[in-house]
């Protein structure tokens, strides 16, 4: 199963233990770079075009759980910020 990541609206959430902000992410990418060598062999990457970017995970660091994450809309201008889950921060 794979995971979408948020716009710039929404957020991920664990529905588990309410994290709301310290998860690992399994990503898949694949890229074409431009890699400009000076004459000494260093690399420079000077471009980088993405052509697939796939989510395969999105796991909570705080209770481990990778089936419960949800996303969720973000608060706007004004709403209150969410409260931390007490206790719950490493
Ligand atoms: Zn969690």
């Amino acid at each position: 199963m794979t995971a979408a990541i948020p716009d710039s609206t929404h957020r991920w959430r664990c529905a588990h233990c309410g994290n709301l902000t310290r998860f690992d992410v399994v990503r898949n990418r694949k890229s074409t770079q431009f890699w400009h060598l000076d004459l000494s062999g260093e690399p420079t990457i000077e471009s980088e075009q993405v052509d697939a970017d796939v989510v395969e995970l999105v796991r909570c660091r705080w209770c481990n759980k990778d089936d419960a994450i949800e996303v969720i809309e973000r608060p706007g201008p004004g709403d209150p910020l969410p409260e931390d889950v007490p206790g719950r921060r490493p």
